[in-house]
């Protein structure tokens, strides 16, 4: 049923599947047609003068009629496949056939019985070559066979059992019978067959819509060699990989053409040899990169091959995919470089260092040895940086690098850890003395001035080592224990070499104690300002008050700023109370006489934070202290980090109408240049250089000499720090200082205390 139409079938299409069947019809039922119009002459041949001949006549032309009828209707199904074969279409088609076999209806039911017996066979012969000649020619429109075959058998039949032939009339049954079931079989292998065609024709059009798509792909290339591995058919993008004509590289050795200068020394590539040897041993083949040399160059492909066959299985050749992967290589082997070298020196990472480190504890553990870890830190290196510029500052860092490998044997590996710290493997330290040799060398070495585009740069470097697995079992550890030699190295003071030692771990840990202790100081009310006078060093009367700040923690009793300041810049702390002391110290200003200024000092740190000059608002409008009664306190060292960014906010608190003093001068960095960049009101000079001057010391009488005749001719005062005694006061007076703080005039002494003073004073000079 499913075969002759009359059934949908369980999957697929119906229309689809009439379609594969009726697109062959038109071209079979002429040779049909032209068999029944024959088998029509014939059998009314036979009934002439049987029949009445307007009657036969008629007849004949009726099979005419229906025959056009027909071929008319087969026709219409010429662009069937085009459109597709509708319902409409199949029952026009099975009607024109039922139509066709209504002559033969009769004939053999009403011209029959006024004929002789042998009449009546002769016209079943004709029949049964019709009911045959439909199921062989009609495969593609088995319903028509059907009809025709089972309508004609039937009238067949049916006359012979009227005739009294019962042993014809079976046979004859049996006969269309047969027919039909093999009309019915050739139709399901016919239409199976079309299904097939069509199937394939399908895929091969899948196939080349791929193959177009992967040829217009970039870099995508077919190719094919047969068995001496002679290039075959190749595609004009395949031997545009090649850099040449497609008809010239035809037929040529696939190998020799992306060999280049290696075919003729023999010695391939490993990767081209393992292509060769994969050819050779006819071995299926994917993804292998090979190494190819052409005309324009080293290129890397990408090839996939697969051995061909022919249809007895015999060995005909390769064929396969290529792609050139050159420039993802490149970018591939990039990018493992840069994950694993520093780029400005070229050295070894920290991942790759890390990992040095870890094969050299593997090393260790396995003879029983000693591996070490030094870690280098550049001393001053960020003085020069900010004050020279990346630019020198990265120039200076290469060259530091190249003295760093220049002192190191095979024995060690160096890399850069980042900024400015570098560090040293040291496979096998096993030796006494070994790593103290190599770091002192380090020093040494690091140390020498270096020549940067006209500037003469001096640096220094401080080294900490862990030596494995005494220091540390683990990478981290080692690492880490290292780091914490270095930071008391830079502690110290620079360049110096410290060995890790069990301490460090407590001290580290007191530190982070500390910290924590400190984040809490603010909140604890632990925080408590000194203020200590400064005197006018002719009337000796008090002009200001330095804030110093003063920490009693409750945990590790009184700490010295000394200890808590650094640490408090290190964590940024200092920005939170920085704020607070600001004001504090502008609050117990407002307690003294209009004309005592307050000075606070203030860190870099501080400096560098975006909204710095706003907290100096605050602080003035917050305790109604006038802006010109504020002085602060910085250090050269806020200069040397950002500088711009530390004069910028230096000049929008001046503009406050706030004074700014130079504090520390003379120490650390020293140069008179500062004092231009900025309008000072004050340069405090070091303490150091009181005491020097106090004890002759003929230098430190020169600069005080020096710093006071600059500071006058640029409109600036100078205090001198650390005056401790009535001579020390005598000697700067007579230097020419203009302000005095020391101990000799008051120590730093507490709000209250500092009050009375004034408001004594006062009282006592009223
Ligand atoms: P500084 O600003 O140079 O403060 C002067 C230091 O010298 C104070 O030390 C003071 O006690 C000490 N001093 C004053 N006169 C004499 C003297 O005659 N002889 C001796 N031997 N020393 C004298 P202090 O209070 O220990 O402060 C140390 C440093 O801590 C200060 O140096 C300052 O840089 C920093 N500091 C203090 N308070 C603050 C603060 O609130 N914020 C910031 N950022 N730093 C602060
Ligand atoms: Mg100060
Ligand atoms: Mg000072």
């Amino acid at each position: 049923m499913q075969v002759i139409g009359l059934r949908d079938p369980g999957e697929g299409d119906w229309t689809r599947l009439r379609t594969l069947q009726y697109s062959e019809l038109f071209q079979v039922s002429i040779i049909r047609l032209a068999g029944h119009a024959l088998a029509g002459a014939l059998a009314a041949s036979l009934f002439v003068g049987v029949v009445n001949k307007w009657i036969l006549l008629g007849w004949l032309v009726a099979v005419v009629l229906a025959t056009i009828n027909v071929r008319r209707v087969d026709l219409s199904f010429i662009d069937i496949e085009r459109r597709g074969v509708q319902r409409s279409d199949f029952k026009r088609q099975a009607q024109a056939y039922g139509w066709c076999t209504l002559p033969w209806v009769v004939a053999l039911l009403f011209f029959v019985p006024f004929a002789a017996p042998s009449t009546h066979y002769a016209l079943w012969a004709i029949a049964a070559m019709l009911i045959a000649g439909s199921a062989v020619t009609m495969t593609s429109a088995p319903i028509a066979t059907v009809v025709s075959d089972l309508v004609i058998g039937t009238a067949g039949v049916v006359s012979f059992l009227v005739a009294g032939d019962f042993g014809f009339a079976v046979g004859s049954a049996a006969f269309v019978a047969v027919i039909l079931v093999g009309a019915l079989r050739s139709a399901r292998t016919y239409l199976s067959a079309r299904i097939a065609e069509a199937g394939v024709a399908e895929k091969d059009e899948v196939v080349s819509l791929l193959l177009r798509e992967f040829e217009e792909k970039e870099s995508d290339w077919l190719w094919q060699v047969d068995t001496n591995r002679r290039i075959r058919s190749a595609s004009p993008r395949f031997a545009f990989a090649l850099g040449a004509a497609p008809e010239t590289v035809e037929g040529e050795s696939f190998i020799k053409l992306i060999a280049g200068g290696s075919w003729d020394s023999g010695k391939f590539p490993a990767s081209l040899h393992e292509l060769a040897e994969k050819l050779k041993r006819r071995e299926h083949f994917s993804n292998l990169l090979v190494h190819v040399e052409l005309a324009a160059g080293r290129r890397w492909w990408e090839l996939s091959g697969t051995p061909m066959r022919d249809d007895k299985g015999n060995y005909i050749g390769f064929r396969g995919v290529g792609s050139d992967v050159t420039e993802q290589r490149d970018r591939d082997e990039k990018i493992a470089y840069l994950a694993r070298y520093d780029t400005l020196t070229g050295l070894p990472n920290r991942l790759m260092l890390t990992e040095a480190l870890g094969e050299a504890m593997r090393f260790a553990d396995q003879w029983k040895s000693r591996c070490a870890f030094l870690m280098i830190d550049l001393d001053r290196f960020k003085a020069v940086n900010d004050s020279l510029g990346h630019q020198i500052g990265d120039r200076l860092l290469a060259k530091v690098s190249k003295r760093l490998m220049g002192v190191l044997t095979e024995n060690e590996q160096c890399g850069r850890l980042g900024g400015d710290e570098f560090a040293v493997v040291m496979r096998d330290a096993s030796e006494r003395g070994r790593v103290e040799r190599l770091a002192d060398a380090i020093i040494d070495a690091l140390s020498q001035p270096y020549q940067v585009d006209n500037h003469t740069l001096f640096i220094g470097a401080s080294v900490g080592s862990a030596i494995g697995p005494r220091d540390g079992s683990s990478v981290e550890m080692l690492m880490r224990n290292a780091d914490l030699a270095l930071y008391r190295a830079k502690d110290e003071g620079g360049n110096e070499h410290f060995s890790y030692v069990p301490s460090m771990h407590a001290d580290a840990e007191e530190r982070r104690k500390l910290e924590s202790a400190l984040r809490h100081a603010i909140g604890n009310r632990e925080l408590e300002l000194n203020f200590q006078p400064v005197v006018n060093a002719k009337s000796e009367t008090v002009v200001s008050f330095e804030a110093l700040l003063r920490w009693n923690s409750e945990e590790h009793g009184f700490v010295s700023p000394g200890k808590f300041i650094p640490l408090a810049e290190d964590t940024r702390l200092i920005v939170p109370i920085g704020e607070w002391v600001l004001h504090e110290a502008c609050r117990e200003a407002t307690r003294w006489p209009d004309d005592i200024k307050v000075a606070v000092n203030v860190s870099g740190e501080q400096l560098l934070e975006p909204n710095f000059s706003a907290s100096v608002v605050r602080a003035l409008a917050d305790t109604g202290l006038p802006a010109h009664r504020l002085e602060v306190e910085v250090t050269e060292s806020v200069f040397l980090r950002d500088g711009r960014t530390a004069r910028q906010t230096l000049e929008e608190i001046m503009a406050l109408g706030c004074s700014i003093a130079l504090d520390d001068f003379g120490t650390g960095y020293s140069s008179l240049g500062y004092l231009r960049t900025l309008r000072f009101s004050t340069i405090k000079v070091d303490r150091s250089f009181v005491q020097g001057a106090s004890q002759g010391n003929a230098e430190s009488l020169a600069i005080i000499r020096a710093v006071v005749a600059m500071a006058r001719s640029l409109e600036m005062s100078t205090t001198a720090e650390g005056v401790e005694d009535a001579e020390q006061a005598a000697l700067i007076r007579e230097l020419g200082c203009s302000k005095i703080q020391g101990f000799y005039f008051g120590r730093p002494m507490a709000a209250l205390e500092a009050r009375s003073l004034v408001v004594k004073g006062r009282s006592r000079a009223a």
